[in-house]
């Protein structure tokens, strides 16, 4: 097949259709439900560029069209502790965060550094601008990737989320803030980024529509397969947005397209924070799209301590064509939803046996975990992935003292919930 200047092109699970990218594609140009376009590589097989480290090691599965270097990536390890407690000989740690002790380095200590670098190795420097939301992870790491690269590019955060945000190094002019004020949520700063992004020189990033997002983040699933010669048997991970969960479901269809990791894929187990568990709710309803009842109220919202108040969205990507609801079924995975208290219980656990502070969405994950190994749903000997998709916050913080400048504040949508 031959691929327009380029070693991949994007196809629509729907209608079958194959575009090619110009680094900004998020849509298929056909109209019919919903669906999240994919990357198709010209590379089959799964290749290690062993020349560098990291998640370049896996360039020949990433839309990277524009120079980037970097020599971060997932760390899979093990921890004898965990594993001692848990009774799990086979899970391992798919690592995103910052343990030097343990070969992670992640900048800003969450796997958000890996989907800022693939972003920006994507996006066109044509100069038009990239405008994406954050509730604060991604802030921290695209700014600074965005910063380093040059890239144009404008970050909208909910008020809540600035407290979050801080440098270790200034930026460059090129990276621009602007706040939702009042009790704005994730989700508002998405619908001000979306349409930001429909004005003429700047272009919305996407979100799990993005594919280099996507594949940025299924470089977890392919060290997991470098480092253990095979897929998981299953792959535990919290979701917010739901990109993480979709992007290692594509990565093990690539890996079981190449032939040589077998015909399963790794049972997906996503996890969320009650009680803003939306997903939750529309997987155990058996629902084809997260619908109102599946959300908390805005009351509920204002009010409610979310111990991971970053995973977040009211309107995840589960009914599109190629979403999670596809990613769940073809996995035979399953949802599940912890409390806070276990949530703690496991952050506590963790920091206790290997002396690492988790970022809660990682907690969040670990709590789920236990609780499927608990209630035997997971087995014990069985080849599990969790996914700790942030760690290691605390040594990070002391050095991040440069809050963002703010380029403009905007009032939320108030029709929009
Ligand atoms: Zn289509």
């Amino acid at each position: 097949m031959v691929f327009g200047g380029s070693q991949y092109r994007l196809l629509c699970p729907t209608c079958g259709l194959q575009t090619i990218d110009d680094g900004s594609v998020t849509r298929c140009s056909v109209e019919h439900r919903p669906s999240l376009l994919r990357t198709e590589y010209e590379e089959r097989t799964f290749r290690i560029d062993r020349s560098t480290e990291g998640m370049l090691r896996y360039r020949d599965w990433l839309p990277i069209r524009e120079p980037v270097e970097t020599n971060v990536g997932t760390v899979i390890l093990q921890s004898a502790a965990l594993n001692a407690h848990l009774q799990t000989p086979n899970l391992r740690l798919a690592f995103n965060g910052f343990w030097p002790e343990r070969g992670a380095r992640l900048p800003s200590g969450t796997f958000k550094d890996i989907e800022a670098i693939a972003i920006l190795g994507r996006f066109p420097r044509d100069g038009r601008t990239l405008v994406a939301a954050s509730a604060g992870n991604t802030a921290v790491a695209l700014a600074s990737a965005a910063s380093t690269y040059g890239v144009p590019t404008t970050i909208v955060v909910p008020e809540s989320a600035l407290a979050r945000i801080a440098f270790a190094r200034p930026l460059r002019e090129n990276v621009r803030f602007i706040v939702v004020s009042g009790d704005a949520i994730y989700d508002d700063a998405i619908t001000a980024a979306r349409e930001l992004g429909l004005r003429d020189g700047y272009v919305f990033e996407g979100g799990a529509r993005n594919v280099a997002r996507r594949d940025g983040i299924g470089t977890t699933m392919l060290a997991f397969m470098e480092t253990v010669g095979a897929l998981p048997e299953y792959f535990v991970q919290a979701v917010g947005s739901g990109s993480g969960a979709i992007a290692a479901h594509e990565a093990a269809r690539r890996a079981i397209a190449s032939g040589e990791f077998g015909s399963r894929y790794p049972h997906l187990v996503l996890v969320q924070n009650a009680p803003f568990a939306p997903i939750f709710h529309a997987w155990a309803a058996r629902s084809h799209a997260v619908e109102a009842a599946h959300r908390p109220d805005s009351a509920h919202l204002a009010g409610a301590e979310i111990s991971a108040a970053v995973l977040g969205s009211l309107a995840p990507p589960y009914e599109p064509d190629g979403g999670l609801l596809d990613a769940l079924t073809e996995s035979a995975g399953d949802v599940t939803a912890v409390e806070n208290a276990a949530a703690r219980a496991a952050s506590t656990l963790f920091e206790e046996l290997e002396g690492i502070d988790l970022e809660p969405a990682a907690a969040v994950a670990l709590a789920g975990l236990i609780e499927r190994i608990e209630s035997g749903s997971i087995p014990r000997d069985a080849s599990i992935a969790l996914h700790i998709t942030g760690a290691g916050r605390r040594r990070l913080e002391p050095a991040r003292r440069i809050t963002p400048k703010i380029a403009a504040r905007i009032a939320a949508d108030p029709t929009r919930r």
